[in-house]
């Protein structure tokens, strides 16, 4: 069986002021220094207005840093967007395209992610490509219809390994303390592997994570779950000693 070096990833969303921003960085970037190697790889994805400084306070460390979002083109007139080169420009390795907030947000639809995926690509970025169903498409029965549709559309044909991350976030689970089941996750996590096998000659090597009111107290269970390879982390990334619990469950 393939081993996947497990990702806990961070979502800050649209939080922290910058104090907050660099404490958190800063802290994280000291506990991954004394703990020498981990057991994973550890992203954090603050707020565009927090990148450089992110950057600066976890630089030499193994804390990475991503964006929440970039826009489809590489520049131009598109007021208040984010342009891949300029992620990778300020020292970010990731963004994260199609997270359920942006697309319920900002209408943004599979195709759309695809794109952006791409523009993630070209600039030497990975992207965390996120899919995830609804409550009301997980109660018509649709959730693995939704999800598959998603990947399908939303991961772009030069997707590698490397270069690509899936996130599966149940929207029902977002920040609402309620978290899939072992056996719903198991479930759709499968389903997307099988996806990603039968298009990807390296489909086995992607790495898959979950999402969704992912703490602590959840979390390894749930990252016991055959192919789940980490997790995608909201609120709990906030807390500097809630997120390095989760971090630890991959020693
Ligand atoms: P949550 O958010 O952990 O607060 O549920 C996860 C996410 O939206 O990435």
């Amino acid at each position: 069986m393939t081993q996947r070096r497990p990702m806990i990833a961070g979502n800050w969303k649209m939080n922290c002021l910058r104090a907050d921003g660099i404490a958190l960085a800063t802290a994280l970037a000291a506990k991954a220094a004394e703990k020498g190697a981990l057991g994973c790889d550890v992203l954090v994805c603050p707020p565009a207005t927090l990148l450089s400084d992110v950057v600066a306070a976890t630089k030499g460390s193994a804390v990475m840093v991503g964006g929440q979002d970039c826009h489809v083109a590489t520049s131009g007139a598109h007021t208040g967007d984010v342009a891949a080169p300029m992620l990778a420009d300020i020292g970010a390795g990731y963004v994260l395209v199609g997270h359920s907030e942006r697309r319920a947000d900002h209408d943004e639809s599979s195709t759309t992610i695809r794109l952006k995926a791409i523009a993630a690509h070209d600039a030497g970025l990975a992207a965390v490509v996120c899919v995830g169903e609804t409550e009301q498409e997980r109660d018509l029965g649709a959730t693995l219809a939704v999800v598959n549709g998603q990947v399908a559309v939303s991961v772009p044909g030069g997707a590698t390994a490397k270069n690509t991350i899936i996130a599966y976030e149940p929207v029902w689970a977002i920040g609402t303390g309620r978290t899939a089941s072992v056996a719903e996750v198991a479930e759709v996590h499968a389903a997307i592997r099988a996806e990603l096998v039968e298009r990807f000659e390296d489909g086995d090597e992607f790495r898959i994570l979950y999402g969704g009111s992912v703490k602590p107290s959840n979390a390894a269970e749930l990252l016991a779950v055959e192919d789940v390879d980490g997790a995608l982390v909201g609120g709990a990334s906030l807390k500097v000693d809630d997120f390095w619990k989760i971090i630890e469950t991959c020693a």
